[in-house]
């Protein structure tokens, strides 16, 4: 064993190193040492050099399948509804990214998977999500089979928004997600969607006793969490697999995909762990949670106890070092670092971390980052989306298909809401809309207090064009 005196001069001597070869990158006179000499003591000391083995003066390089897929138009940025995806590609968007505290530029963390097959699968549901999925013009009835990670709110915090918004959409079948288990059973995912319900009851009141109310039931499959390498979905193809990940409670897993030859991990959060290097290995896109260690940093900036920092990234995360010990375990095609608080001071102390130990490709994935990936080729983008958007529609045929089974019924009918839900006497103090509407706009009113207890629409005019002035 080294004495702290020797290990000091040997530190000593490294930085001294450092030191005169960062002078002579520069191209400044140093006494003695030329910088050929320079980069000739660098590459005998081990490394700097271009993990690609790009030729000299190739400037920034990248592995050789760095290359736009079949499908990408614009090279440089994804415009949302203009790329069919290739029959044999795979499209990763991160939809949120940040764990705490929330951001301009960042929502809470989701990870949108779409495949070549027309399957659309999310990867949690963090808070504010859901503006840049639908930003990115998935039609809300087809934001849907949700894997969630663990239950931490961060992951999940648009899930009761758009449980309550997705039937007005015209979701009438049920929200599926699909989530661990707990240590016990009020701990697990299906607890907590029951919990959520309730939560909604008053809302829910909304559409009680119409079609679309379906659109409020919630279809869960909690997979037994200690089932490593259980397989969670297998269906056309895509098959998915789980494992457990140490987040300070049981019930934390990862998920990995896999489909038509292409695979993504997702680890969602918790410490560098064994069952992940093992599950992930050679995945073509591993994407993991990076917690940079800036404990002082929290300190200062946010007020958060040094010791609370500690416990936090110590217990319950991945260091940066972390996400590149495992990234070179693992020897994915792209590693990814997502559910990372993006903070541009120390986008560089981050890199370096990861750094120390994998040389392959790496990229933050964060809010708006497109990944397109195929069996030869790896595309990065940014997303570009516009400050204010709208939903966009399913077509009619997917309105048939997924809510009528496939045939438009002539008629639906259902309980009216209003009348067992509000009293007539909070009604009658309404100003009369005669006061207010112009004469040439006034219509017969979609009042339901007029249906009567119960009412009948014809599905046809629910979805051909807005209802007709009478
Ligand atoms: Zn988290
Ligand atoms: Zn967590």
């Amino acid at each position: 064993m080294k004495s702290k005196d020797e290990t000091e001069k040997v530190d000593l001597a490294r930085r001294g190193i450092i030191k005169t070869m960062g002078v002579a990158a520069t191209g400044m006179a140093v006494a003695g040492v030329t910088s050929a000499e320079a980069a000739e003591e660098q590459q005998s000391a081990g490394g700097e050099t271009n993990p690609y083995g790009s030729p000299p003066g190739s400037g920034i390089s990248m592995p050789p399948y760095y290359l736009p897929t079949p499908s990408v138009k614009n090279k440089n940025n994804y415009f949302p509804q203009s790329e069919p995806l290739g029959p044999d590609e795979m499209r990763i968007i991160f939809m949120g990214s940040n764990p705490w505290p929330p951001r301009m530029s960042q929502a809470g963390t989701c990870i949108m998977v779409e495949m070549g097959n027309g399957k659309r699968f999310f990867f949690d549901l963090g808070p504010g999500c859901l503006r840049n999925i639908i930003a990115n013009q998935v039609p809300v009835p087809e934001i849907n089979d949700i894997f969630l990670t663990h239950l931490h709110i961060d992951h999940f915090g648009d899930l009761p928004y758009l449980w309550q918004f997705a039937p007005f959409n015209g979701r009438w079948t049920p929200l599926r997600v699909i989530g661990p288990s707990g240590r016990t059973p009020e701990l697990g995912t299906k607890a907590m969607c029951e919990h959520l319900k309730k939560m909604g009851a008053w809302t829910a009141l909304f559409f009680t006793g119409m079609p679309m109310a379906d659109g409020y039931e919630i279809e869960v499959a909690e997979f037994d969490y200690r089932d490593d390498g259980g397989v969670c979905y297998d269906k056309d193809g895509v098959k998915v697999t789980h494992w457990r990940r140490s987040h300070g409670a049981d019930g934390a897993s990862a998920y990995r995909l896999d489909w038509n030859g292409l695979s993504f991990v997702w680890t969602g959060d918790g410490k560098p762990d064994q069952l992940t290097a093992k599950y992930a290995k050679g995945v073509d896109v591993f994407v993991t949670e990076m917690a940079i260690d800036m404990v002082n940093l929290w300190a200062l900036k946010q007020g958060v106890a040094p010791l609370m920092g500690a416990m936090t990234i110590d217990n319950y995360h991945t260091p940066h070092y972390a996400v590149g010990y495992l990234a070179n375990l693992i020897q994915p095609r792209l590693a990814m670092a997502c559910h990372v608080s993006y903070d541009r001071d120390l986008i560089g102390e981050m890199v370096a971390g990861v750094r120390t130990h994998y040389k392959g490709l790496f990229a933050f994935g964060v809010d708006h980052t497109v990944v397109n990936v195929t069996k030869d080729h790896v595309w990065i983008r940014e997303a570009a989306l516009p400050e204010t958007t709208n939903t966009a529609r399913p077509s009619l045929e997917w309105m048939i298909q997924n809510n009528f089974g496939g045939k438009l019924p002539a008629e639906i009918s259902g309980k009216n809401p209003i009348l067992a839900n509000q009293e007539q006497a909070v009604r009658d103090l309404e100003i009369d809309p005669a006061l207010f509407t112009p004469k040439d706009q006034m219509r017969q009113w979609a009042r339901a207090a007029s249906w009567g207890e119960t009412f009948k629409i014809s599905p046809a005019e629910m979805l051909g064009a807005p209802p007709a002035k009478k």
